[in-house]
């Protein structure tokens, strides 16, 4: 089944050789990345997904290729892009998530009092603000850097069930590390949000170019200003344990196009 669905991705593309930028990130599922293959006209494409624009970059200096972002909520089957106002097709597969169950001692972070909701509602707001900035640079790079050095704690898109009850899933990758560890951009990018939110903890948001950003909460400390430029490698703040978090570790969210997409793609570390 999965070999057919391939078949027929590969069908519905223009054949040529796809680079390595492609073939690594190329995995279209919900919460994963669809990169399409534009061929090599002059001028950028302009691409579109469910009306948000697309990162596209030239790969090798040869072909142009869409990287768009796959929100978890996707549903399997056909789905459609726009290149230059023209519909191009494309396969999301499925992808099985698995559930995780937490336990917090503080019921106030699974069901928070009206004030608290209030500055949720006020937080997410400001948050899905930033998701949404799309600036015109290129990314310094799509393969990622680890931000932090540390082992993977807890895979993108969990179901997840605090005390009991289901909750948005896991958004983002888990690394488990101390507190005061540093945490380093993965790619060069300009800071767009700091925060100190409800469930994120103290927040930091990189904006990578063409609405590739990151998000990097529960720090212990930032490092950066608003609106500063960091270099790839650049320190942005260190490991913490603030927000909703059962002990030290980094959440690190990736977007694209405005969907939450899953980190470990970027790192090469994807588990089908
Ligand atoms: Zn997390």
């Amino acid at each position: 089944m999965r070999l057919l669905a391939l078949l027929l991705l590969c069908l519905a593309l223009p054949v040529h050789a796809e680079g390595f930028i492609s073939r690594l990130l190329h995995k279209p599922v919900p919460g994963g990345v669809a990169v399409l293959q534009l061929g090599s006209k002059a001028s950028a494409p302009q691409v579109r997904f469910q009306g948000k624009s697309v990162l596209t970059v030239k790969e090798d200096g040869q072909q142009w290729i869409a990287i768009i972002g796959l929100p978890l909520t996707s549903q399997p089957g056909t789905a459609q892009a726009l290149v230059d106002g023209q519909a191009v097709e494309f396969q999301i597969g499925s992808k099985h998530y698995r559930e995780q169950r937490i336990t917090l001692k503080n019921p106030e972070q699974v069901n928070p009092n009206p004030a608290n909701l209030k500055r949720i509602e006020r937080e997410l707001a400001e948050q899905t603000a930033a998701y949404q900035q799309f600036s015109p640079r290129q990314p310094s790079n799509l393969l990622f850097d680890k931000p932090v050095a540390g082992p993977l704690s807890s895979p993108f898109g969990l179901r997840r069930f605090f005390n009991g009850e289901e909750r948005n899933p896991h958004s983002g990758l888990d690394f488990a590390a101390k507190t005061g560890t540093p945490i380093k951009a993965p790619a060069a990018g300009k800071v767009i949000l700091i925060g100190d939110y409800f469930f994120n903890g103290k927040t930091v948001f990189i904006d990578h170019g063409q609405g590739l950003i990151s998000m990097f909460c529960h720090l212990s400390a930032v490092d950066v200003q608003l609106g500063q430029e960091l270099p790839r490698g650049g320190l942005l703040g260190k490991v913490g344990s603030t927000g909703r978090a059962t002990g030290p570790h980094l959440h690190w969210n990736v977007s694209l196009n405005d969907a939450r997409v899953d980190p470990a793609i970027f790192i090469g570390a994807f588990t089908p």
